[in-house]
């Protein structure tokens, strides 16, 4: 089979089983698992693809199929420009969260000090560290599977972050932080079973159920973020859409000052900074 038969017929079996954005995806298994890019299947459609190439596609198509993510499939996600390993212990990085490092960004100046709670892969601390120097990084997470994936990734781009297990704040000895970060599961919990497959399935329950009203996490860090803040220091959470007005009234509740609604490119609220 040429490239072309196998991509057009790749096409088809992603489509049948309504794998929305099929042609990305092709593209992105042809690139990143036989390194054939879009120009390589325009200059060279007709020709034949080797047997080991085949299979390989072959095989990440049906599990593609499957609805297993994309990212699960190839391993790696980009996340500002970076390429973090993923696995599903972690929540795959998303664009939306973008948003908040490049709010960060505007504002964190070299040298800050910096707590990322509810780390992940590590995609908002590790990202951080690349855009502004000698940040003092810190990050938490619960799961012992994730801290791996991110101290990985931290390691895998060369920088420095200290990694810390840690339910919230249980662990944390350091205080006095300049900001401190949190994309936390904000999903409630009678919403899960209406996401996608590939969300629901495959990314960790964990990372996605913020409680019945999906407001758990930011009760719980908005309440003691505030002993690990300097005075002044800024904290800054990714929100639902719809989430803006109850995390500005639990931040205002627990005292914080100039509580600011941040929209995302899509214009839905995205991120909720204050100040202590
Ligand atoms: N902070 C990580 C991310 O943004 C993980 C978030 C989570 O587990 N809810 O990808």
């Amino acid at each position: 089979m040429t490239y072309s038969d196998v991509y057009n017929s790749s096409i088809k079996r992603l489509e049948a089983e309504n794998i929305p954005d099929a042609k990305t995806d092709i593209r992105l298994l042809f690139d990143i698992l036989i390194e054939k890019d879009r120009g390589f299947l325009l200059t060279h459609g007709t020709d034949d693809m080797p047997d080991d190439e085949l299979s390989k596609i072959e095989e990440a198509i049906e599990k593609r199929a499957k609805h297993i993510p994309l990212q699960h499939i190839t391993g790696v996600q980009d996340f500002m420009g970076l390429t973090f390993k993923v696995s599903d212990k972690v929540l795959i990085p998303r664009f939306d969260t973008e948003c908040l490092v490049e709010e960060v960004m505007r504002e964190c100046c070299d040298g800050a000090k910096v707590l990322d709670v509810c780390t992940g892969s590590g995609c908002i601390i590790i990202s951080l560290t690349h855009y502004i120097n000698d940040l003092e990084a810190y990050a938490l997470d619960i799961s012992e599977d994730a801290l791996l994936v991110a101290k990985e990734n931290a390691k895998a781009l060369g920088k420095n972050v200290t990694f810390i297990k840690s339910d919230l704040f249980s662990e944390i000895e350091e205080k006095n932080f300049d900001y401190i970060l949190s994309n936390p599961p904000y999903i409630r919990s009678e919403e899960i079973n209406n996401l996608m497959d590939e969300v629901k399935n495959h990314d960790p329950m964990l990372a996605l159920d913020g409680g019945d009203d999906g407001l758990d996490f930011y009760r719980r860090i908005a309440k003691d973020a505030r002993n690990y803040l300097k005075l002044g220091g800024r904290l800054f959470f990714e929100i639902g859409f719809d989430q803006g007005e109850s995390v500005s009234e639990i931040l205002e509740n627990n005292g914080y000052k100039d509580i600011k609604v941040i929209k995302d490119y899509s214009s839905n609220d995205r991120v909720v900074c204050a100040s202590r």
